[in-house]
């Protein structure tokens, strides 16, 4: 049996009911079959796949707050410091009822070569907790926020883990988390990204992975001779990516027409107004059915059927597994042609390998979704330099990055003999580099 098929076995005896994880995992290490086969032994004797999948330390803390009832709650808590080969653990902080060790596994795991395909010196790490921020007051929100830093404060910091947002935190919830980490530390540092403008956060980061993507897309769909300009978007989600990724899809000539909510989708034939959108769901923190009252020729469906729109382009921005195999049959039946993923494995691994197999290009989130994190990296640099750039220059950093990003991807993709397959361009592109410094390292 090859080392790479081993390791999956074994991966999957050893974690039982962390089906994301595994999947992250398989579709990265199918992918390195062709690098990993050219040098088995070797790998063999330093077990390196087997440090490369066992995250370097999980922490694991009770997150005890009190309601506006009274009432005390109780949250599971956690940080996954997946690897730190090229840099102090780096990656978001996800609140959401979903969440547990094997989501955070995956996600960290990701973060790892989305953060190596940046370029930029950041490991990867992840976590949050099961709390669900919506319908709370912001003093639960603050209650919560405060409670789950107590503990966190102590395993992190500017050169050893820098967390940031993902779903369920964002300005808020960093702002929160960063005054009570301050408290407690009584230090004034870089230890969180996505932060206020006022306290050390970078412009352009809340609308760096929205935008990245479409730098990449655009970039992507050049290369292959197409163009954005005039395209028809279908875009799922309704949070920061989704929300910058079709303001900048209209910068760009193209047309976004969806967005979706974890209730239901909103098909706007007049292209999705950003601005209805932010007020919808930043401001009153509202459902989309808001957004349809406020323009009257949208249509809101209930539930999911965002893929089933005519489009040119999907980029699914909501969440993992959000696009399976009969949405991609539908996108494909409707003359969609390109598919970038805003957020973390929305695409699972059967719809991936049909969009591939019917000719669509296809581009993984750890390459089309990492520009939020390099922008995190941007504003980690800039609380280095104790300066702030503005606003285009951390654009047009992020665009260089991007743009880059996407032919490391297509040349790796090209070297290895898989030319267009930027899944497996992006695993390998991005595990060279982690590999090359956990060699370097030594048995670490
Ligand atoms: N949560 C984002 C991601 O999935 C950003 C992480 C960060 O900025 O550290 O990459």
């Amino acid at each position: 049996m090859s080392y790479v098929n081993e390791i999956l076995e074994r991966l999957a005896a050893q974690n039982p009911g962390q089906p994301e994880f595994l999947q992250a995992v398989t579709e990265v290490l199918e992918s390195l079959q062709v690098v990993i086969e050219k040098n088995e032994d070797a790998y063999r004797k330093n077990a390196f796949l087997e440090r490369l999948v066992t995250p370097e330390r999980i922490i694991m803390f009770r997150v005890p707050w009190v309601d506006d009832k009274g009432q005390v709650q109780v949250n599971n808590g956690y940080r996954v410091q997946f690897n730190s080969a090229i840099g102090p653990y780096k990656g978001g902080l996800r609140f959401h009822p979903s969440v547990n060790q094997g989501i955070l596994k995956f996600l960290g795991f990701e973060q790892t070569f989305k953060n190596s395909l940046t370029g930029l010196p950041i490991g990867g790490g992840k976590g949050g907790a099961d709390f669900d921020p919506k319908g709370k007051s912001d003093r639960e929100v603050m209650a919560f926020c405060q409670s789950f830093m107590t503990e966190l404060y102590k395993y992190i910091g500017e050169n050893e883990d820098v967390p940031a947002g993902d779903i369920g935190v964002g300005g808020r919830e960093i702002g929160y988390l960063y005054g009570q980490y301050k408290r407690l530390t009584g230090q004034y540092e870089g230890v969180l990204t996505g932060k206020g403008l006022s306290f050390g956060g970078s412009l352009a980061r809340t609308q760096a992975t929205g935008y990245g993507l479409l730098y990449l897309t655009d970039e992507l769909l050049r290369c292959n001779g197409k163009e954005l300009k005039g395209k028809t978007v279908a875009v799922s989600g309704a949070g920061n990516v989704a929300t910058y990724a079709i303001e900048k899809a209209w910068q760009l000539g193209a047309k976004p027409v969806t967005c979706s909510d974890s209730t239901g989708w909103i098909y706007d034939p007049d292209g999705i107004d950003v601005a209805t959108l932010i007020d919808v769901k930043q401001v009153k923190r509202a459902r989309l059915t808001e957004y349809a009252k406020a323009r009257p020729n949208s249509v809101y469906h209930e539930g999911k059927g965002v893929w089933t729109t005519r489009c040119d382009v999907a980029l699914p921005c909501a969440t993992q597994n959000e696009l399976l195999l009969d949405d991609a049959k539908a996108l494909v039946a409707n003359g969609c042609f390109a598919v970038c993923e805003g957020a973390n494995m929305p695409t699972s691994l059967d719809a991936t390998k049909y969009l591939q197999s019917q000719g669509v290009l296809f581009c993984p989130g750890k390459a089309s979704n990492a520009g939020g994190v390099a922008t995190s990296a941007l504003e980690m640099t800039q609380n280095s330099q104790r300066l702030s750039w503005t606003f285009e220059e951390v654009d047009a950093k992020l665009k260089d990055i991007m743009v880059n990003i996407f032919h490391n991807v297509d040349n790796a993709a090209r070297e290895y003999g898989m030319e267009g397959n930027y899944v497996a361009g992006a695993n390998i592109a991005g595990f060279l580099k982690v590999a090359d410094a956990m060699n370097a390292q030594g048995i670490v």
